[in-house]
């Protein structure tokens, strides 16, 4: 554990769910920072396991080769074997996972044979919602310094001077990522792929929503509480 985490709670498996812009990258490093619990990235662990050559590495290069998805069983495997080490003891972040139901069901099988202190924990499950309008106008007002790589946003977080960089002066761009086109595409592509997964936790009264739309401090609020479920304060009600 990092010795800037507030707290050593055990708090067992939490799952992030938001659209791009929704602000989940954000409050998944304060919730890191806070218990000092790793966020594991189904993205990360991927390129871990392909660099260091494991066998569901060396599975899943060739797939990629072939331009092809890697499956839900090779992404699960990957999962499987970084949830089993000691820094995933207390909890973890889930970051893009999971991504499909059929991951999701998995997940569920899996943490039924887990224990964390002794309990079974499942995920909890949080979704951080944000209007589609309110998403595009944090995604369109994106604006990136091609000198230094910093990033503003003219709504929410301007530079001191209109389209100039506070740094060094440089003249502020929109990256083409940004552009309302491709951002729409995005956000709608986001929906599309993530509904069936969302229904399957909500159908099962899972699923736990939070308005992202607030002050990001307040969204930390609501989230905090969720994290911080009767079950699993200071492991004192056994
Ligand atoms: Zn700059």
């Amino acid at each position: 554990m990092p010795a800037t985490a507030a707290t050593d709670a055990v708090v067992g498996p939490i799952a992030l769910l938001g659209a791009p812009g929704a602000g989940k990258g954000t409050q998944a490093k304060l919730i890191v920072h806070r218990y000092g619990i790793p966020q594991i990235s189904t993205g990360d662990i991927l390129r871990d396991n392909v660099a260091r050559g494991t066998e569901l590495g060396k599975q899943a290069r060739v797939v990629m080769e072939r331009g092809e998805l890697v499956s839900d069983q090779l992404v699960s495997g990957m999962v499987a074997d970084r949830l089993a080490q000691k820094d995933c003891e207390r909890g973890y972040i889930l970051d893009g996972f999971p991504r499909t139901v059929a991951q999701a069901e998995w997940l569920d099988k899996y943490l039924d044979s887990r224990t964390f202190g002794r309990r079974k924990l499942p995920p909890v499950v949080i979704n951080i919602q944000v209007g589609y309008n309110q998403l595009l106008q944090r995604l369109t007002g994106r604006r990136s310094c091609p000198a230094c790589g910093r990033i503003y946003n003219v709504y929410s977080q301007p530079p001191r001077v209109d389209h100039v960089c506070d740094v060094e002066g440089a003249s502020l761009i929109q990256r083409k990522d940004d552009k309302e086109e491709v951002i729409s595409e995005r956000l709608k592509e986001y929906e599309r792929r993530t509904l069936p997964l969302v229904e399957y936790y909500r159908r099962q009264g899972r699923l736990h929503e939070v308005n992202g739309e607030l002050p990001a401090n307040q969204v930390t609020e609501q989230i905090l509480k969720l994290i911080e479920r009767p079950a699993v304060q200071a492991g004192s009600n056994d």
